[in-house]
């Protein structure tokens, strides 16, 4: 039989983290939970609401999930896996919502269109294309297209306003679209997780080194950055949540499954509007297409937020490089992250990912004028005055061995886990924070197999999440009725 494990620990106070600390304590009540956390505050690096762009991705708007095959028609795979999972995080949230573990909804959801914005014939097509593939999935019911201009005019008038009137436009609207603050969300989570017997937060402890001991156990190195005194700690189950900080701590694991793990940083930026009266004459967050050859975390995006019950207007991400990976992190982390177990994969992605260099050394040289251009794409009669620049937070995409090429950049997320489940790393940033809990579930299935497998936690997860393990876009009633029950408990219902 499979040894339970008494006692957790979680790396970094993210969104991940509290999830997986979250559904753990629902499903074993009795378990002990300690969370080590190097900054002051939960949710300061990537989950925090201005460092990511708090879309609930859905696939509704992100045209990087639905490419067009070479035959010319659409595919929808990855949009529907999207979806599937984003709405597996709105039926854990309705869950603690109902149980008054997380506050108000409106404190880190709200409904605001989706939408898809393209300009030319060629794009046009595509996005006519996109939307027959997708409307007959119950998953994206709802949708509108349309390539009348009074129409889009309706939607989004900034976005029409001085366009020239031979431009071919056309777009897609899914009215069913959320924004998230993930940063409430994270720290809403944590506030009830510490109240919780046997859970203990540690914030200014940075975990330094772990290694496997004669026991089976971990034992962790542990800094209280406030004193600069370390200690360590033993335990059964280590989760690295620590967003760019979990690929450094990955390699010092040991673990051989991490060890030709790579990564590479890349930084990013909004435009951040300052000016009420345009932040007040958009509603919606509107996606356009990348660019031929530029990576798909570069497609633009003009985003209504809401934030601390304020509404915001946000256009980017302007991507960058550094070499830290974290946005508190040290320009030594990339350097840091070298070994002989990674270097060729590292070096092979980057000689085959020649392209991206040159796109990220175009966005950090771009001027004020040329990122001004960018969002003229958008909005034409934007003016700098009525826009500020904003540091988002830092993304480190995942390098990986791979047979045929030596090591491949991947722009997902990865679980990384040791043969025994006694460890898990989350590496890589998107889709992310929206899909939170489908990982978390995903760590769960992979490191808690046994657990997963008795009634009681089968039982539990079904309460939490009634549709686990079913195929929504295979069953429309079933998707309907889901989406429609946690809209009402998420209050997202116009
Ligand atoms: C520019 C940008 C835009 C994005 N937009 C979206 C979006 O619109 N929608 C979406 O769903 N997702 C989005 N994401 C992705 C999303 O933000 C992340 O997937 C998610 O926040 C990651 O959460 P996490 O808990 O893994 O990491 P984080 O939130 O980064 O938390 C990791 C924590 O670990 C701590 N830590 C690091 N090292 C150590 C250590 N050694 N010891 C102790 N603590 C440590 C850090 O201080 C940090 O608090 C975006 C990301 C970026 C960068």
């Amino acid at each position: 039989m499979e040894k339970k494990p008494g006692n957790v620990i979680l790396i970094g106070a993210g969104i991940m983290s509290a999830t997986l600390g979250m559904l753990l304590k629902e499903l074993d009540p009795g378990i002990s939970i300690s969370i080590f956390e190097r900054l002051d505050l939960a949710a300061s690096e990537s989950s925090d609401a201005w460092n990511n762009a708090g879309t609930g991705h859905s696939a509704f708007c992100e045209m990087n999930y639905t490419p067009e095959k070479e035959d010319g028609s659409i595919a929808i795979s990855k949009a529907v896996k999207v979806a599937e999972s984003f709405e597996i995080s709105r039926q854990f949230w309705t869950y603690l919502i109902d149980r008054k573990i997380l506050p108000h909804p409106e404190d880190f959801i709200r409904g605001i269109p989706h939408m898809c914005f393209v300009s030319g014939e060629e794009n046009v097509n595509y996005l006519r294309k996109r939307y027959a593939a997708m409307v007959p999935n119950a998953l994206f019911e709802g949708m509108q297209f349309s390539e009348d201009k009074d129409q889009i005019m309706s939607w989004i008038p900034l976005m029409m306003e001085g366009r020239s009137s031979h431009e071919a436009v056309a777009a897609t609207k899914m009215d069913a679209g959320t924004d998230v603050n993930f940063g409430t969300l994270t720290r809403s989570l944590f506030n009830q997780l510490q109240q919780m017997p046997g859970v203990t937060m540690h914030f200014h402890h940075e975990v330094k080194t772990m290694k496997r001991i004669s026991s089976g156990k971990w034992k962790l190195t542990v800094k209280d950055l406030s004193d600069n005194k370390k200690r360590t700690v033993e335990t059964d189950f280590i989760f690295i949540g620590a967003g760019g900080g979990s690929l450094p701590l990955l390699l010092k694991s040991g673990i051989p499954e991490g060890k030709s793990f790579g990564g590479f940083p890349v930084s990013g930026q909004w435009l951040r509007c300052t000016n009420k009266d345009l932040i007040a004459r958009h509603h919606a967050k509107v996606y356009g297409k990348a660019s031929v050859g530029t990576p798909p975390m570069s497609v633009p995006h003009l985003d209504t937020r809401v934030i601390n019950g304020e509404q915001a207007l946000l256009f980017g991400p302007y991507a960058g490089f550094s070499t830290r990976f974290l946005k508190n992190g040290s320009l030594w982390d990339l350097f840091g992250s070298l070994r002989w177990s990674n270097l060729k994969p590292m070096i092979m992605a980057g000689l085959a990912n020649i392209p991206l260099t040159r796109y990220l050394v175009s966005q950090v040289t771009q001027s004020d004028t040329e990122r001004l251009d960018a969002l003229k794409a958008f909005l034409p009669s934007a003016k700098a005055e009525d826009w500020e620049l904003e540091i988002a937070g830092q993304r480190v995409q995942v390098i990986k061995k791979d047979e045929e090429h030596g090591g491949i950049l991947e722009f997902g997320t990865e679980v990384v886990s040791a043969a025994d489940g006694s460890l898990a790393a989350l590496l890589g940033a998107s889709p992310g924070a929206s899909t939170a809990v489908s990982i978390m579930l995903n760590v769960l299935e992979v490191c808690f197999a046994s657990q997963l497998k008795q009634d009681h936690w089968q039982d539990k997860l079904k309460i939490m999440i009634p549709t686990y393990g079913l195929d929504l876009a295979a069953n429309p009633d079933l998707c309907r009725e889901t989406r429609s029950r946690t809209a009402k408990a998420l209050l997202l219902e116009e």
